[in-house]
C-alpha cells in the first residue's frame, strides 16, 4: 500500500534502537525525511546511516529529549515537521512504596510532559499547514496496569488524558493525534525487564522470556518492524479519520473485549 506520505518530514524521538527505530525505518520506507534522536551518538549515527540507505534525508541529533535543552536542540534541527512520533525510555520497575517525589517527577517529565511539550511546539505549524500526524508511543499499561511499572502506569495515563482532549481540538485542521500502545516487544527494554525477573526469581533469561511469551495469546514477543509498520499506517493519508485513539500492539495480551 502506498502510504501517501512520500516527501513529508518527520521527527521520531528516541529512535536509535527498539520501537522508535522501527517507526523511523517504516517511515523511511514510505519516503519520509527524518530527524532522529537518542542520547548516545554512536548507535544514533549507525541508525542514521542505515536509514539513509533507504534513500531519504536523515538528520541525527544526540540529545536527551526529556530535558528542555535537548528538546530545543532537536526541535531547532527538525524545523517544520508534518509527522511527530514521541518516545523516550521507560521508567524503572519497582514496588508502589519505592518511589519518592523525584522519581515521579522524572517519570512525568519523560513520559508525559516531554511529549506534551513536543506537541505544543509542533502542532501549531501542522494546523497552519492543514495536515499533520502525531503518534505517541505509550504502553499497554495504559489499558491494563502492569503492577511493577507504577511510574509508567501513572505518567502514561496522564499523557493519555491530555491526548484525548487535545486530539479533538486539532482534528478540524487535518491533524490527528493517536497513541500506539506496545505490549512486550523484543528490544533492549524487554531485555531489561526480563533481567529484573531473572534477578528477583533466580531463573535464566531463556526461562524468563518463555514464561512471558506464554502469557501472550500470540505466544511470542512483537518485533520493532511490526510496531513501526503500525505507526507508519497511523501517519499515512489513509488514517485521517482515526482521531484520539489508543491502539494496542500486544499480541492479544490485554484481555479485554474492547
Ligand atoms: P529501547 O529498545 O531501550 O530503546 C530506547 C531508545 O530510546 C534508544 O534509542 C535510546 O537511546 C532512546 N532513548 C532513551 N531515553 C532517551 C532520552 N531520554 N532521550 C533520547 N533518547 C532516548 O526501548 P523500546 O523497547 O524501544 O521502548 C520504547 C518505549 O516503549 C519505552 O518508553 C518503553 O518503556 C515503552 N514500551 C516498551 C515495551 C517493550 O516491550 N519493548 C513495552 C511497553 C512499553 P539512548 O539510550 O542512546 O538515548
Amino acid at each position: 500500500m502506498d502510504l501517501g506520505i512520500s516527501g513529508k518530514r518527520a521527527l521520531v524521538c528516541a529512535s536509535s534502537k527498539g520501537l522508535g527505530r522501527g517507526c523511523a525505518e517504516a517511515l523511511a520506507e514510505a519516503g519520509v525525511a527524518l530527524t532522529i534522536n537518542a542520547r548516545s551518538p554512536g548507535p544514533l549515527q549507525e541508525t542514521a546511516e542505515a536509514l539513509r540507505g533507504r534513500g531519504v534525508d536523515v538528520t541525527a541529533i544526540a540529545a536527551d529529549i526529556t530535558s528542555e535543552a535537548g528538546r530545543a536542540e532537536v526541535l531547532e534541527a527538525a524545523g517544520p515537521v508534518d509527522i511527530l512520533v514521541t518516545n523516550a525510555g521507560g521508567p524503572p520497575p519497582g514496588m508502589w512504596h519505592d518511589w519518592e517525589r523525584d522519581d515521579f517527577i522524572a517519570a512525568l517529565d519523560a513520559n508525559m510532559l516531554t511529549p506534551i511539550a513536543l506537541m505544543k511546539a509542533l502542532l501549531p505549524g501542522m494546523m497552519e499547514r492543514g495536515w499533520g500526524r502525531v503518534v505517541n508511543i505509550t504502553s499497554q499499561s495504559v489499558k491494563a496496569p502492569i503492577p511493577q511499572l507504577g511510574l509508567s502506569n501513572a505518567a502514561r495515563t496522564g499523557l493519555t488524558g491530555y491526548v484525548a482532549g487535545t486530539a479533538r481540538q486539532v482534528a478540524e485542521k487535518g491533524v490527528t493525534i493517536n497513541n500506539l500502545l506496545p505490549g512486550i516487544h523484543a528490544t533492549d527494554r524487554a531485555d531489561a525487564l526480563d533481567r529484573s525477573v531473572v534477578e528477583t526469581q533466580g531463573i535464566t533469561m531463556e526461562d524468563a522470556r518463555e514464561r512471558r511469551a506464554a502469557t501472550i495469546p500470540a505466544r511470542r514477543y512483537g518485533t520493532a518492524a511490526e510496531f513501526g509498520a503500525a505507526c507508519a499506517f497511523l501517519c499515512s493519508v489513509h488514517a485521517g479519520f482515526i482521531v484520539g485513539q489508543n491502539i494496542l500492539a500486544d499480541g492479544g495480551a490485554t484481555n479485554a473485549t474492547i
